[in-house]
């Protein structure tokens, strides 16, 4: 038997094998499915023969890519897997633009604009049409976000629009697009849909994928909207090398147009398709499946699903009260060092999870404040941070001369004296001979507009950017990033602008380590020529930084939102914060839309092994004023064998021996809690 099957249960086995036709793998968490993928791929490489680059694999986040790739490197001996693409949706849009590029109409170096680049764009034509109101900036981007990811073109939304309010929405969605095509950018949710369209318009182009892609694995599949479906379908063709595996009970990103009914719609789509469970769950107690396995009951289903484990039954979750949010933050702390203590184990094993990044900020301050290491991936992270938005934007308009985005971002950091006036009249020169604010710069007519000394230093910034630019293009653009961020004196317009010395020296900092990863990705070639473009693509979509690959294999807790969790899988997880308002979330409630948080909850609830410790505050902060708050509904409908409620108010000699070295106030919160109803 093939050793890449030899452990795996019968019907993972059969997963693996059935390869003659699309493949879909309907199971619960921690059963195993992602485990089938890659060995599928180790399969196929080293007994099918077939090779590492016709095989593709999709997972949502860049931290479940980047698990996947590791895994099948643990599988499948390094040369063999040479040329293997492990990305997410989006870096599979992206690498396909990229190559495709001329046939798409853009120009070389386009950009990415992510999501704040696009709200920035459209407050600009929501401001410029003066009707509609800059509140309502988040519903236009969520809609129209909507709309691409259902594959709706602006002129289909005009005529779909059943109000004037949406009628204008959608003539704000064309001016959009339109926007985006000048700047020679794509946002987020163009990366699917740009494929999507091209590979419709141009079959041959299509054909030349499906050469390319002959076997195509598609993991957590419950969460892919419409346009991946289709880019799925498209490339699949009727060759059916496809497998899929997904957990409706774990679909999470409905508000983002995910359809979990494409699970269903396979099945109509590829009437071939062999459809496979696994049941077994290799990676929880009994106690922490039966709390999940009960709590999801409580939603309808469509397919049945009876999770079991033989990983013991383990210890009862833990359910605890503390005062306030402060408190629960400097409880978790708490446990985390005695629990590590008790149990032998590192700060690697623990995981916290939360609904919100909000929620983070306090987690860290407690954790710092005990010397407790830790790490926090998703969220707003690294590409988020201004001084890495302002070299990149200088770095996107070196690339793209196009993105006004980016110009607007550096023309005055630092500070180089050119003025609102002087800013304005090169908007207008440039809107209406329809050119880019940078190729306006350099275009003799424009001495006519304004005042020399404007016209010379506007000037003197885009000869001293084409040098760069001529730079980076060349030898050694890494050198000439370098160059750029001295030129400019970065490092004293961060110290101008920092609270403190040190600040200033950690975001300086972040920008060497922006150098050395656009360093690394210009060397990891890979045989093929890597452009300073490419790399600046790359780093955008976040996939390339190798700093969280590195710190994943560091002694430290993980912080992430439950929404990041989805597919990773801990010894010791914390969910902080089961509260009514913020799980569900108070969003959800309104909208009547608790099942998808109940789903939000299992998701968190199926990362545990070994331990589950759920936190909620009586009293938390909420929009400035304190709030007493409830525990989340939720909570009631776990079983209550499996579930010890703590801070409650009653001796527990258990929970006082596992407190430790428990603060003042965690041991006020035990003796203030309520007693649950
Ligand atoms: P999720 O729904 O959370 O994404 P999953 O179904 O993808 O979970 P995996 O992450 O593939 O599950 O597997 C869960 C754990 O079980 C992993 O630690 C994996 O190594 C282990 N595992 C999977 N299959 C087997 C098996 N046949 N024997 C032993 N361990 C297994
Ligand atoms: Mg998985």
């Amino acid at each position: 038997m093939s050793k890449h099957i030899a452990n795996l249960n019968p019907r993972q086995r059969e997963a693996v094998l059935h390869i003659d036709g699309p493949c879909l793998v309907l199971a619960g968490a921690g059963s195993g499915k992602t485990s089938v993928i890659t060995r599928k791929i180790a399969y196929l490489i080293e007994e099918c023969g077939m090779p590492a680059r016709h095989i593709a694999a999709v997972t949502f986040t860049n931290k479940a890519s980047r698990e996947m790739k590791e895994r099948v490197s643990g599988l499948v001996k390094g040369k063999q897997a040479r040329g293997l693409t492990v990305s997410t949706f989006h870096n599979l849009g992206l690498n396909i633009i990229r190559r495709e590029h001329k046939s798409l109409g853009f120009k070389p170096g386009f950009s990415i604009f992510d999501a704040e680049d696009a709200r920035g764009l459209l407050k600009e034509l929501m401001l410029k049409d003066g009707d509609l109101d800059t509140d309502h900036l988040d519903l236009v981007q969520n809609q129209i976000s909507n709309w691409k990811n259902d594959l709706t073109v602006p002129e289909r939304a005009a005529s779909k629009a059943q109000s004037p309010g949406e009628a204008q929405i959608a003539e704000i969605y064309r001016r959009y697009n339109q926007a985006l095509k000048a700047y020679n950018a794509v946002d987020f949710d163009d990366l699917i849909l740009t494929p999507v369209r091209l590979f419709s318009e141009h079959p041959d182009v299509l054909e030349k994928w499906q050469r390319r892609i002959r076997y195509l694995l598609v993991d957590e599949y419950q969460d892919t909207n419409s346009s991946q479906y289709l880019l799925v379908k498209l490339l699949v063709g009727n060759r059916g090398g496809l497998t899929v595996v997904g957990d409706d009970d774990q679909s999470i990103y409905a508000w983002r147009g995910a359809r979990p009914e494409n699970l269903a719609l396979l099945k109509k789509d590829f009437p071939s398709l062999e459809m496979i469970k696994l049941e077994q769950n290799y990676r929880s107690t009994s106690r922490i499946l039966r709390v999940a396995n009960h709590l999801i009951a409580h939603n309808p289903h469509e397919f049945e699903k009876a999770l079991w484990s033989e990983m013991g039954l383990g210890e009862p979750i833990r359910v605890i009260r503390c005062a306030n949010e402060d408190a629960e933050a400097e409880r978790v702390a708490m446990e985390i060092l005695s629990q590590r203590l008790k149990r032998q184990i590192k700060f690697k094993d623990f995981a916290i999870l939360y609904r919100g990044n909000h929620q983070a900020r306090l987690l860290e301050i407690k954790l710092q404040a005990h010397q407790i290491p830790y790490s926090i991936s998703g969220g707003t992270s690294f590409f988020a941070r201004a001084e890495i938005k302002d070299v990149m934007s200088y770095l996107r308009l070196i690339v793209n001369p196009d993105d006004d985005n980016a110009f607007l971002r550096i023309i005055n950091t630092p500070r180089r004296q050119i003025g609102t006036s002087t800013l304005e009249t090169l908007g207008h020169y440039a809107n209406e001979r329809h050119i880019s604010m940078f190729a306006a710069c350099q275009e003799i007519g424009l001495s006519e507009h304004m005042p020399a000394h404007s016209l010379e230093r506007i000037q003197r910034f885009c000869q001293w950017l084409n040098h760069i630019g001529t730079l980076c293009r060349g030898e050694e653009p890494v050198a000439a990033v370098r160059q750029m961020v001295e030129d400019i004196d970065y490092e004293g317009w961060l110290h101008q602008n920092a609270s403190s010395p040190k600040v200033a020296e950690k975001r300086l900092e972040n920008i060497w380590y922006l150098l050395d990863s656009i360093k690394a990705i210009l060397q990891k070639a890979d045989g093929e020529d890597v452009t300073i473009e490419d790399a600046i693509a790359k780093l955008v979509l976040r996939d390339m930084l190798d700093r969280q690959a590195e710190e994943d294999d560091e002694d430290q807790v993980q912080l992430m939102t439950l929404h990041a969790s989805k597919g990773l899988e801990y010894p010791h997880v914390f969910m902080v914060g089961m509260e009514e308002d913020l799980l569900p979330h108070r969003v959800s409630i309104e909208e009547d839309n608790i099942e998808e948080e109940r789903r939000l909850t299992y998701v968190g609830i199926t990362r545990a092994q070994k331990t589950l410790t759920m936190t909620w505050a009586g009293k938390r902060k909420q929009y400035g004023e304190i709030i007493e708050s409830s525990y989340s509904r939720f909570l009631d409908e776990l079983p209550e064998e499996d579930v010890a409620w703590e801070g409650n108010g009653q001796h527990n000699p258990e929970a006082n021996r596992s407190q430790g070295s428990a603060t003042l106030s965690s041991l006020l919160d035990m003796l203030g809690g309520k007693k649950k109803p």
